[in-house]
Order: C-alpha cells, then structure tokens, then sequence
C-alpha cells in the first residue's frame, strides 16, 4: 500500500461550512429580528455573507488580513453590501456567529462511515486553518476528535495553507514521509496547490463538481469516493 497517512481539511471538506453556517444565521435573523432592520430576504442575506466571508478569508490566507480584522469585519461588509447602516447590530451579530456556530453539527455525507474505515487502514490527521478555540468545538460537537492522530492548526505552526510550511510542519509532527501521505481537500489553492507545492498528492474534494484547471492526484465528489482506492 503506497500511503500511511492520510491529512484532511476541516471545513468545507468534513464539517459542512455552508449549512452550518445556514443554520447558524437563520438563527441569528430571527434572534435578531433582522427584517426590522431593513433585511427583507433570509437567503439574500446569507449569500451576501458567504460571499464576503469567502473573500476574507482568502484575504487572510495570504496574510492580507489578521484573524481580528476577519472576524469584526465580515459583517460589516455584509451590511455594507445590503446598504444598511448599522455598526452596533453587526459587532452583535459578528460576536453572537461566533458563539453558535461551531456547535452545529452538519457534516457532509460519509464522514462518519469513511473515516471509521480509514482509521482501520491509515493513521489520519486535519490540517486547518480555522481558529483554534472554533476548531475543537466542532470536532468534539460531531465526535470526530477520536479518528485523528495530529491535529495542525495554522495558528499553532504560524503558517498557513498554501504555504508548503504548514505541510512540511505536519509531515514532521505526524513523523510521516512525503511519499506515503495524502492530503484532502475542498480548496484548489489552500490544499490541493499547498499540498502540491510540498511534494505530497492530494485529493480534490468537489462536491458541488466545479469546473477548473488544476492538476490534482485524485478528485472526488463524495467522501465515499475514498473507499474505492484507498
Ligand atoms: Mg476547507
């Protein structure tokens, strides 16, 4: 068998970002009664914010923004987007998401039954950029914390993904060998280029099948998918 050990990503790629972050500002529209305050749409208003949060954080992968800026700012701008002017409403609602959302627990489907049959087979670890106090909450909410080995948080090795850095740091922590570990993904360039540019293959983790140019080792579109090469 040519790998031992196996690195996942956290969010996008085990826990489902997207509808636990659905949930999370569902919440928050009613707990704040948001349509009072100019927001009409649910759906509009958590698009605006997925999209303003994705861009921020890609802003802060590449050290362009620090986690605090990150965190306050996210719904400013999504205030700002929908033309609402209210500073005092945003630092509650950036304050309150971070409080509830890494309690909730939507993973993507086969989590739970790929990585049981993994651990028989392979020492796995996660490898995130997420913060470390959000981190844990979600693995402990979802039970996942018992199938991993090493867990790297980019705030701990100082390094984020894509940096070859972050890899080469876990390879080290995990005593794993280039050649034998396999990185898995939602995130052509944070992981599948990272992972890349450290000299290790990866899989491409797309399940909503997006369309794009990169080389990846493997891809696929459920986590099921795993069970049928490794
Ligand atoms: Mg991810």
């Amino acid at each position: 068998m040519k790998y031992r050990h196996i690195f996942f990503d956290l969010d996008h790629t085990l826990w489902d970002f997207d509808k636990n972050c659905h949930e999370t500002l569902t919440e928050l529209y009613h707990h704040f009664q948001l349509d009072r305050h100019g927001i009409s749409s649910i759906e509009h208003f958590i698009k605006t914010y997925l999209n303003r949060n994705e861009m921020m954080w890609e802003q802060y992968r590449f050290g362009k923004i620090d986690k605090e800026t990150l965190r306050n700012k996210r719904f400013d701008y999504t205030f700002y987007d929908l033309e609402i002017d209210n500073e005092i409403l945003a630092r509650n609602l950036s304050d309150e998401y971070v409080l509830r959302s890494p309690y909730k627990t939507n993973l993507f489907p086969g989590t739970h039954e790929a990585l049981s049959y993994l651990k028989e087979k392979y020492i796995l670890h996660i490898i995130t950029n997420g913060f470390k106090e959000t981190q844990f909450i979600k693995m402990n909410s979802t039970n996942l914390t018992d199938y991993f080995s090493e867990i790297i948080l980019s705030e701990d090795t100082g390094f984020k993904k894509p940096d070859p850095r972050i890899f080469f740091h876990s390879l080290e922590k995990a005593d794993a060998k280039v050649e034998e570990s396999l990185m898995v993904g939602d995130n052509l360039e944070a992981d599948i280029a990272g992972a890349r540019s450290a000299g290790m293959d990866q899989v491409y983790f797309n399940p909503k099948r997006v369309p794009h140019q990169q080389e990846t080792t493997y891809e696929i579109h459920s986590l099921m998918e795993l069970l049928e090469f490794l």
